[in-house]
């Protein structure tokens, strides 16, 4: 027999674990399955766990790494009784109700749940050009957290435009000799403070209107073949790593065909977190392509949370 929740998390986020700190002070004991640290893009906590400082969370003046903050937020769920479970769910039936949840591979289903809160989150998106999926991890990283410590003394290259790019750049100033920030525009994307503190740091430099099209290296990076967007000129860039941060994609694999997405994947919301199946809730990132940031995703769990149980009140449940 499956397990019975009133409401199953799925995803353990600043969404999945905000919702999880209100459905269990509303006594709903729920579920939280936070995934597994399966690789660099997809792990419990979520992309917080790859970031570093984050100055822009209220209530922490001083700033607070993401994996504190992650930390803080699970330890503040666990106080209340929500039940944390370090694993994956590989398959979720919303098709009928109570819906189904697999988190192995047996043909029964391990958990059945009145209401779900999806708060799967994003991943980073790739390059897709030859050699990039060959040295992941070969010299090729999507986390400057967790890679950058061994590109000392390294002449590297940070691909993207946006504030996860400068991000990255700026911390990985701290180990590597240079970082050459490759974006395809002549302006970068990211907020302007931002900017200004990547343009005073003398180990960055820029090179301006240039598309990757190949990660150079059998066994390790050994550099990147760029292309010159305006010319069309192409050249090598010499360098012995690469960081990928060109944005990110919805995890939506769970619930694909079950509901409705928009057109770029993200699950569509409408009115708060209800998704276009009734006791199906979304929050966070899997549903929000515009803002992105750990307070609105925690806004939007908490969002969710409150939904849920007024959802499953007014249902009688
Ligand atoms: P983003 O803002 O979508 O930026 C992606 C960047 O990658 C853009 O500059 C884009 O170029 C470039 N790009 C996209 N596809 C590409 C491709 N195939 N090849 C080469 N370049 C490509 O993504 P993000 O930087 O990950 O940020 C996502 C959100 O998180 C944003 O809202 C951001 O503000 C937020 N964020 C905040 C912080 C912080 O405040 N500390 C840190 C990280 C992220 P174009 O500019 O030409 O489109």
């Amino acid at each position: 027999m499956p397990q019975h929740t009133r409401v199953l998390i799925v995803g353990s986020g600043p969404a999945g674990l905000t919702a999880a700190i209100y459905s269990a002070r509303a006594q709903l004991n729920p579920i939280v399955i936070e995934g597994e640290p399966s690789s660099t893009t997809d792990q419990p906590g979520g992309q917080l766990m790859l970031t570093t400082e984050v100055e822009n969370f209220p209530g922490f003046p001083d700033g607070i790494t993401g994996p504190e903050l992650m930390a803080n937020m699970r330890a503040q769920a666990a106080r209340f009784g929500a039940d944390l479970r370090v694993t994956k769910v590989q398959k979720l039936d919303t098709s009928s109700r109570p819906f189904r949840a697999w988190l192995t591979d047996d043909t029964e289903p391990s958990i059945s749940a009145d209401a779900v809160i999806l708060a799967t989150g994003a991943r980073s998106l790739m390059m897709n050009v030859p050699g990039e999926e060959r040295l992941l991890s070969h010299g090729l990283s999507t986390c400057a957290t967790c890679d950058g410590f061994f590109f000392r003394g390294q002449d590297i290259a940070v691909v993207g435009g946006g504030d996860s790019a400068i991000e990255e750049a700026t911390f990985l100033t701290r180990f590597a000799s240079s970082v050459t920030v490759v974006h395809r525009r002549a302006s970068l994307r990211a907020s302007k403070i931002m900017q200004e503190r990547a343009f005073s740091n003398e180990k960055i430099h820029f090179a301006w209107n240039t598309q990757v099209v190949e990660v150079l290296g059998e066994e390790r990076v050994a550099g990147l073949r760029v292309r010159d967007a305006v010319t069309g000129e192409e050249r090598t860039l010499d360098v012995s790593g690469v960081f990928v941060a060109i944005g990110h994609i919805p995890n939506t694999t769970l619930v694909n065909g079950q509901l409705d997405l928009e057109e770029n994947g993200y699950v569509r919301t409408g009115n708060g977190s209800f998704t276009t199946v009734d006791g199906l809730f979304a929050a966070g990132d899997v549903q929000d392509h515009v803002y992105r940031q750990a307070v609105t995703s925690a806004g939007s769990g908490c969002i969710a949370a409150i939904d849920a149980e007024r959802w499953l009140e007014a249902q009688g449940i």
